[in-house]
């Protein structure tokens, strides 16, 4: 015996359905049904002959009892809202009844494939839309981050900035054994500054600084605010030697820059020291301080290593 196991798909696309010689529907599947009115759907004991298009029901009894095997061809059936399904099918005689079977046909088929087809281009439009908000979110979050990690004033490194490369890059040496120098740098008289041009005038001073600093350090250094007037610059992969090379040249360019208003040339002093073995990030900036007040006790404007 043949199984019918049911299959979705085939019971939509395959109409089916026994009618007397009237047109009084017997019985019909899902998949014919479906072909009818939505609204006042035709039930069985209900006569469906008028939703036979083409050919007419009258003129398919016909042909279905004048061909030994039936009708075989298209048959367009629907509604009067003109619309309609073109199937292709048989109609035979069974007996007092005629049975109809038809395939929802080819450019029905091809018309859910093209609605397919759409909906996935839309979704791939969205997929992009969304890949690029993506982008522009990352973005926004990589500008945020930076922001809360940078001094307004100056355009280096804020506190936290300073705070968080230093324990990255005290681990990583510790890691790799590669050489960490930092300097520390803190105006001269920048009180003075202050007492005579006004705080704005100051604030100018500090962004040359910083600007200075920018400019004078590598990509890979780590220039930052330390607070009020001092900064410190972490050198990672660096010896002593250099990191005190371009403490002396920033140095010697901020001494030799003229910053208007101002009378005389501002001036910085610097602390350098390279971390030693197995030390922490307090007792480094504890002998950079230490360093940078030797600098101020001998006269100010000048590099003291430690
Ligand atoms: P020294 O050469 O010994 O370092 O003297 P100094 O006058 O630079 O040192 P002091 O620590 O006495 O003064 C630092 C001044 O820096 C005092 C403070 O008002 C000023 N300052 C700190 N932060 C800012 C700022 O953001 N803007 C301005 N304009 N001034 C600041
Ligand atoms: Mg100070
Ligand atoms: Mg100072």
């Amino acid at each position: 015996m043949k199984s019918f196991a049911v299959d979705l798909d085939a019971l939509l696309t395959v109409a089916a359905a026994i009618l007397d010689s009237s047109g009084v529907l017997l019985g019909a599947n899902a998949g014919f049904l479906r072909l009818l009115p939505g609204e006042g759907e035709p039930s069985i004991g209900d006569n469906v002959a008028r939703f036979f298009i083409q050919p007419a029901f009258a003129a398919l009894v016909a042909a279905a009892d004048s061909q030994s095997d039936g009708y075989r061809g298209l048959m367009t059936i629907g509604d009067y809202d003109g619309k309609t399904r073109t199937l292709r099918g048989r109609a035979w005689r069974a007996g007092p009844r005629i049975r109809v079977l038809a395939e929802y046909d080819i450019a029905d088929l091809e018309r859910s494939l093209d609605v397919l087809t759409e909906l996935n281009q839309e979704s791939s439009v969205t997929t992009q839309a969304l890949a690029r908000e993506n982008i522009a979110r990352k973005r926004r979050e990589v500008m945020i981050v930076e922001a809360s990690l940078t001094d307004p004033l100056t355009g280096v490194g804020n506190r936290r900035r300073l705070d968080q490369a230093l324990a990255n890059e005290i681990s990583r040496s510790e890691r790799t054994g590669d050489r960490l120098s930092a300097l520390m740098a803190d105006l001269d008289h920048f009180k003075r500054i202050n007492d005579t041009y006004g705080h704005d005038v100051g604030d100018k001073v500090l962004a040359a600084f910083g600007e200075l600093l920018r400019e004078h350090v590598r990509a890979t250094d780590i220039a930052t605010r330390f607070g009020g007037e001092e900064f410190v610059v972490l050198f990672p992969h660096t010896g002593r030697e250099h990191a005190l090379d371009t403490a002396e040249r920033i140095r010697a360019a901020f001494a030799a820059r003229h910053l208007e208003p101002l009378q005389d040339p501002v001036t910085a002093s610097f602390g350098v020291v390279e971390l030693m073995a197995g030390e922490r990030a307090e007792s480094l900036l504890q002998r950079l301080d230490s360093a940078l007040y030797r600098a101020k006790r001998a006269g100010r404007n000048r590099v003291v290593a430690g």
